[in-house]
């Protein structure tokens, strides 16, 4: 359903993603791990164009955009296919909790309001959040700002939703409940790319493991394939030295 062909990314002179291919099913649960500065969150930034690939094609279902000359028209028909959920939360600061969520479904997709209204509302039930719907982010804990972050995803019912490092800005305490968050979703079907470095979260949420070094893909396989046996040496340093 989501496919990455061939996908080159260059900062400079730096080559960050060196012809990366990954392909997503609908409904997986793909965890990208891989040691700092191996070029995850810019792949992910790469599926919706948050950072423009200099080469390769990223599919979402029949529609397919070319990395080299995309128009702007279709750099946007991408990125509403899909949403994400950033490690900072990205929060409107002067909106409420229940504003943030309409936000995007207004402005973005065009749904009347009360509609718009109806959705948040029963997207930020799903989080855990109906009691906090008139509350400012600054109100908020970490969890509960990245709970309003996730919810402001799913209620635009993306394609795919994109985790780029959700948990890594929050006090140790308030991991648990965004990972239990995501946990839910994620048993409900939605198709996610979560890039994360919870180990015991990637391994028991997702069914596909990607493992990247140095711009490329080293191994990736079923997070049981990985974790028990992982066959490449770099995935087996990698995991020796944080698990
Ligand atoms: P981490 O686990 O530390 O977040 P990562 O695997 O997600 O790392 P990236 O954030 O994708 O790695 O970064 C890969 C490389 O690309 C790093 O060397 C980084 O400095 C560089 N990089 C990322 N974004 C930019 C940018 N906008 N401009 C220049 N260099 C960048």
């Amino acid at each position: 359903m989501i496919s990455l062909r061939n996908i080159h990314k260059t900062f400079g002179k730096q080559t960050v993603l060196n012809g990366i291919n990954l392909d997503v099913e609908k409904g997986d649960v793909v965890v990208i791990l891989g040691p700092s500065g191996s070029g995850k969150t810019t792949l992910l930034r790469c599926v919706n164009f948050l950072e423009r690939p200099n080469d390769g094609e990223v599919s979402i279902g029949d529609f397919t955009v070319h990395c080299k000359h995309p128009s702007k028209q279709d750099i946007l028909k991408l990125r509403r296919k899909t949403a994400m959920v950033f490690q900072h939360y990205n929060l409107f600061k002067h909106k409420t909790v229940l504003e943030n969520v309409m936000e995007g479904l207004i402005v973005a997709q065009k749904v009347p309001k009360e509609e718009a209204r109806a959705r948040s509302l029963e997207v930020l039930e799903k989080v855990g959040l109906s009691a906090k719907i008139n509350d400012y982010p600054s109100q908020l804990s970490g969890g509960q700002q990245q709970r309003v972050g996730i919810a402001r995803a799913l209620a635009l019912n993306p394609e795919v939703i994109l985790f780029d490092e959700p948990t890594s800005a929050l006090d140790p305490e308030l991991v648990g409940e965004v990972l239990s968050v995501i946990r839910k979703i994620a048993r409900e079907g939605v198709t996610m790319i979560v890039v994360t470095h919870e180990m015991g979260f990637a391994r028991d949420v997702s069914n596909h493991v990607v493992f990247m070094d140095g711009g490329v893909i080293v191994e990736e396989g079923k997070p049981d394939e990985i974790f028990v046996n992982p066959k490449e040496e770099r995935t087996k340093q990698f995991l020796k030295r944080i698990t």
